[in-house]
């Protein structure tokens, strides 16, 4: 295969995590057994230094109905209505007409904060379940795909085009940034938020890597990218989102000058030497060593006649349940949020999801898949943590 960033055959494998189903598909209790598994491979590019996957789940297949709802969670919502407010403040605050495009806007969380603005807004999002309720809450929305066809189609341009966790979603990469060039005004600014690789191999936070997610960015290899479609970052910062999250802000090239802050970042990623081969493969064994401590404590706990359950039922926990072998054995059910995976099963380890305020049993330990949201996890279940359940955080990452 050829590189996705660069068209550069030179890749190498970096990390195997094994044979995996796709994990955004939770299972009916009729489709159980019946998930297809597709290889989860990690390569490294030798000349962009971007890691990828290298097969590719069709994306009619994987984002046609996928039931995660960016409303959900409170901390992500607020930090959706921290950026909207700061690239307003910075760029476009005195303007009366303005506009404003979601790339993958989900049910709308963004726009609503970007609307409280006095912006005009616009969705593009692949789920129909989900583009309806965006439509539904007033945020008008397309149930398409973006790409240059679209853009080409819509013949608008915009202050502002975001795009929030779906640059590494894209198999067509490059008609998608293009797009994004043509819709973008002259002045506009692109604002791409990203999970950071770099924080991902330093978190050990591999459950992140999933068949959705196609690419995985440093600075250095995003930039490779925009580059190519004349587009250039000229300010970043790290977020604290799941785990560690890239805001760029991104022009026209040679527009606008080159802030401080992501000299820094850029530098530390040279001076950690986070593009490295070696980087990469010392995390694969980091994984597998990952694996090992689980499934002790697990096992442990389950001779000490604990009953465990997940907490959480993410689409990244299964790329971990499944890489670990986690099932049943050791989890009696995954407690989630999300009304949309009632009655469903993780896909490829079959656990049963049972909805957080119906759970009338409690168990001794809660295994946390949704890593991600620490603090708030820890802080609305004070009362529960004070009864003497254990939670148990597999991934714990690193202050930001
Ligand atoms: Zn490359």
């Amino acid at each position: 295969m050829n590189c996705r960033v660069c068209d550069s055959t030179n890749l190498e494998l970096a990390v195997d995590l094994g044979s995996q189903p796709w994990c955004n598909h939770f299972l009916k209790p009729e489709e159980i057994g019946k998930e297809p598994f597709y290889p989860l491979r990690l390569l490294y590019c030798q000349d962009c230094e971007t890691v990828q996957l290298d097969y590719t789940v069709k994306k009619e297949i994987m984002f046609g109905n996928h039931t995660y709802l960016s409303g959900v969670t409170k901390s992500l919502s607020e930090h959706f209505k921290t950026v909207a407010q700061e690239v307003d403040t910075r760029f476009f605050e005195d303007l009366k007409s303005k506009c404003v495009l979601d790339i993958g806007s989900n049910d709308g969380t963004q726009l609503q904060h970007f609307k409280a603005l006095g912006y005009d807004v616009l969705g593009v999002e692949s789920s129909k379940t989900t583009a309806k309720i965006a439509n539904d809450s007033g945020i008008t929305t397309l149930n398409e795909f973006f790409n240059l066809e679209l853009v080409q189609r819509l013949n608008r341009k915009f202050h502002i085009i975001n795009a929030a966790g779906v640059f590494f979603h894209l198999e067509e990469l490059h008609s998608v940034t293009e797009g994004i060039r043509e819709a973008l005004r002259d002045d506009g600014v692109f604002v791409v938020q990203f999970l950071y690789m770099k924080r991902i191999v330093e978190n050990l936070a591999f459950d992140q890597i999933y068949h959705e997610h196609l690419l995985y960015y440093n600075l250095k290899n995003i930039e490779v990218l925009l580059n190519r479609h004349g587009l250039a970052m000229f300010d970043a910062y790290l977020s604290p989102i799941h785990g560690g999250s890239i805001v760029g802000f991104v022009t026209h090239k040679g527009k606008r000058e080159i802030s401080d802050r992501l000299q820094t970042l850029r530098q530390a990623e040279t001076d950690e030497r986070s593009n490295e081969f070696a980087t990469y493969l010392e995390f694969g064994d980091r994984i597998k060593q990952m694996k090992l401590q689980n499934l002790s404590y697990l096992e442990n706990a389950k001779k000490e006649g604990k009953k465990i359950f997940g907490f959480g039922a993410p689409v990244k926990g299964n790329t971990m349940l499944n890489y670990f072998g986690v099932g049943t054995q050791y989890l009696d059910c995954l407690v989630e949020k999300n009304e949309l995976r009632r009655d469903l099963y993780s896909p490829g380890m079959h656990i049963p999801i049972v909805i957080e305020k119906e759970v009338c049993d409690l168990p001794d330990i809660y295994y946390v898949l949704a890593w991600n949201f620490k603090k708030e996890i820890l802080a609305n279940n004070q009362h529960l943590i004070d009864k003497g359940i254990e939670f148990y955080f597999p991934v714990n990452p690193k202050e930001v």
